[in-house]
């Protein structure tokens, strides 16, 4: 592809990864994301499945590569397997990825693979059940640790485990998890609690954990080799000596990587966001229902709204949240 097809913000940044959120629903209500009692969207605001799928082959036909499916818990649809079959044969897109929280994979392991998914995230805060309920406050471990041995045998390759870690609930299961992954032959990633939607469940100044504190616990009985792997985001890579799992590290709190930053997202209701750390999007959804089925309208619009995209974003754990919409809302 020319470069002048290339996706590029004002910064000349070019874009070339989109999360697209297929749901803002879920099955668990972890107290990092969302309130117990979550008010999810009238179906009408939500894209439908034709529509999220055009989006996403707006996005590729303009030259991005990597599409990540999220939510809310994209598996609660149980059209999923349909999204995936119609992003993965699109000509250009180079992985089609999915983060889920791992309670219906062993559902729908195969046929996902079969659909053509390329790459699985599944979120795995604790291995003590008690406490994996109460962190998710409606979810079963077994059930999870079940989809992640469905994903392994299915064949998904570098399966990744994400963890937030949070004081005093899961910070000292940080190397038990590490041990998990070495183990099961998974890669895995701490990620800091962002303050994205207000929650009274407890108070994220208290609960955060920098990746510099996780990372010195790890390294205790693992030493870390940083890497120069990067996926144009918040995350720093690790390898370990003895082991070919990567250890990742993300730092959404920092902003040293928003000058390397190669993402938007696409909401359930399908606001174009240009930033995690900011408020400012564009709404695809109406271009989609102007215009139905019209590919052409939809690339310019994009490329119009991705000049917009903010040079960088500030997160504040002093301030109340700047960012009123949670992370189910905004696709993690
Ligand atoms: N439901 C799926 C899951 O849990 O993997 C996909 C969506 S979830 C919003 C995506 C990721 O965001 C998960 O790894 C989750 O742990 C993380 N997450 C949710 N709320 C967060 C917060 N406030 N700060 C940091 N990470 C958060
Ligand atoms: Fe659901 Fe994922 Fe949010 Fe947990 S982190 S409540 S699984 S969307």
């Amino acid at each position: 592809m020319g470069s002048a097809a290339l996706l590029q913000d004002g910064f000349g940044r070019p874009i070339t990864y989109l999360r697209l959120s297929v749901t803002d629903r879920c099955n668990f209500r972890c107290v990092y994301c969302m309130p117990e009692k979550m008010q999810f969207l009238p179906r009408i605001k939500t894209l439908r499945k034709e529509e999220l799928v055009q989006i996403g082959a707006a996005f590729v036909a303009l030259g991005v590569s990597k599409v990540r499916l999220t939510g809310g818990e994209p598996l609660v649809d149980p059209n999923l397997p349909w999204v995936v079959k119609e992003l993965a044969d699109l000509p250009g897109l180079e992985q089609l990825a999915l983060t889920t929280n791992g309670d219906r994979l062993g559902l729908y392991a195969n046929e996902l693979k079969a659909a053509g998914l390329d790459r699985i995230n599944i979120s795995l805060d604790s291995l003590n059940p008690k406490r994996f309920a109460e962190l998710t406050r409606t979810g079963s471990l077994s059930r999870v640790l079940d989809g992640i041995g469905a994903a392994q045998q299915v064949g998904f390759e570098r399966i990744k485990l994400n963890v937030v870690v949070l004081r005093g609930r899961n910070d000292d299961e940080v190397l038990d998890l590490v041990r998990f992954a070495r183990r099961e032959s998974l890669d895995i990633s701490f990620i800091e609690e962002m303050p994205l939607g207000s929650i009274s469940e407890h108070d994220r100044k208290l609960s955060f954990v920098s990746s510099d504190e996780i990372r010195a616990i790890v390294s205790q009985e693992f030493p870390l080799t940083p890497t120069t792997e990067t996926t144009g985001g918040p995350a720093r890579y690790h390898r370990m000596d003895d082991s070919p799992i990567s250890v990742g590290f993300i730092s959404p709190h920092s902003n040293n990587f928003c000058s390397s930053c190669n993402r938007v997202r696409v909401t359930a209701e399908g606001r174009l966001l240009l930033c995690l750390g900011n408020e400012n999007s564009v709404d695809l959804r109406r271009v989609v229902r102007e215009s139905p089925n019209d590919l052409e309208t939809l690339k310019v619009k994009i490329r119009e709204a991705i000049l917009l995209k903010p040079e960088r974003h500030y997160f504040d754990l002093n301030e109340a949240p700047q960012i009123v919409r949670f992370m189910n809302m905004t696709g993690g």
